[in-house]
C-alpha cells in the first residue's frame, strides 16, 4: 500500500489548512520537545508563528529513556497545546504513545506523531489506522527502511493513508553527534513510495548548532518539511535543550529557509 509501483499518484496530507506532499512548498513544524506549562507553550507558539511556522509541535506524552526524567504533563499538556492553537491558529502536533490514549490524543492533535521508540507498537500503528486524523511516523532509531515502510504499511492497511514519514536519525558507531542522520533516505523514499517525507534535524544531531544546516541539507534533498525544536530558554529546557534553537536561531534558520525555497 506504501508503494508508489501501485499508487503512482503522489499522498498529499492536509492537517488543518495546511498542504503537506508532492508539488507542495515545504512546511515547517517548530515548537518545545515537551509542553512544560502555559507561558512555555504559549510564548514558543506566538514566535514559531510570527517567524512563519506552519505547525506547532508539543510533547505531552513523553517517551524518556529514564523513568526518573520528565514524563511530560498528559492531558494537562494537550489542554495547554489547545490554548497554543486557539492563540495562533497554528494546528498542533503531539505524540501518542499508546494504543489506550490514541482518543484522547487526538481529540486535542490535528496531527497524531508516532515516536522512535515505538515505530513497531504495532498495536498503536494499527489504532492509529482506524482513526480519520493524520499521522507523523517517525524512523525507530535502529530500523531499517524496509522496517519503517513496513511500520506505516499497518496504519494504511486499517485504513488510514495519511501518513507522513520522518527520518530522525539512526544509531551507527558515531558518537559524536546523537544519531546519524540518513538523508539518503529522503529521495529513496520519494521514488518508492507515494507518502510525504519529513527530516527532523534536531533528534538526528542533538546538537544546536548542526540543526540549520541539516535542515536546509533536508529540503535540498527533496523533503516535504521539517521539524524543528525550539525553546524560548533552552537551558532550562525539561528535555532536549542542548538541540532546541532559540527563538532567535528559529528566526535565522526561517530566513534562510525562504531563501532556499526559492531555489527548490
Ligand atoms: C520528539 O519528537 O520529541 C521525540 C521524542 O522524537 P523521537 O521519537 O524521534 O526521539
Ligand atoms: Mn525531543
Amino acid at each position: 500500500l506504501v508503494s508508489r509501483d501501485f499508487h503512482p499518484r503522489h499522498t498529499v496530507v492536509r492537517v488543518g489548512d495546511v498542504v503537506i506532499g508532492e508539488g507542495k512548498r515545504p512546511v515547517v513544524v517548530a515548537g518545545p520537545c515537551a509542553v512544560e506549562g502555559e507561558e512555555q507553550i504559549v510564548r514558543t507558539a506566538r514566535a514559531v508563528k510570527k517567524y512563519g511556522a506552519d505547525l506547532l509541535r508539543g510533547g505531552a506524552f513523553k517517551p524518556r529513556t529514564g523513568p526518573h526524567a520528565f514524563q511530560g504533563l498528559r492531558e494537562e499538556g494537550l489542554k495547554l497545546l489547545a490554548i497554543a492553537r486557539r492563540e495562533t491558529g497554528l494546528p498542533i502536533v503531539t505524540e501518542v504513545m499508546s494504543p489506550d490514549t490514541v482518543g484522547l490524543v487526538a481529540e486535542y492533535a490535528d496531527l497524531l506523531q508516532v515516536g522512535a521508540r515505538n515505530m513497531q507498537n504495532f498495536e498503536l500503528l494499527k489504532e492509529l489506522g482506524r482513526i480519520r486524523k493524520p499521522v507523523l511516523l517517525k524512523r525507530g532509531m535502529s530500523a531499517t527502511l524496509e522496517e519503517f515502510l513496513a511500520a506505516a504499511e499497518y496504519i494504511l492497511a486499517e485504513g488510514n493513508g495519511q501518513v507522513i514519514l520522518c527520518e530522525r536519525g539512526i544509531r551507527t558507531f558515531e558518537t559524536a553527534t546523537r544519531n546519524t542522520l540518513d538523508l539518503a533516505v529522503v529521495p529513496l523514499i520519494r521514488e518508492m513510495t507515494h507518502l510525504p517525507v519529513m527530516v527532523d534535524p534536531s533528534h538526528a544531531t542533538g546538537k544546536r548548532s548542526l540543526v540549520a544546516p541539516m535542515a536546509k541539507a533536508a529540503l535540498v534533498a527533496g523533503a516535504h518539511g521539517v521539524l524543528v525544536e525550539v525553546h524560548p530558554e533552552p537551558d532550562k529546557a525539561l528535555s532536549d535543550g542542548p538541540q532546541s534553537l532559540t527563538f532567535h536561531g528559529f528566526e535565522t534558520l526561517m530566513g534562510e529557509i525562504r531563501r532556499l525555497n526559492e531555489f527548490l
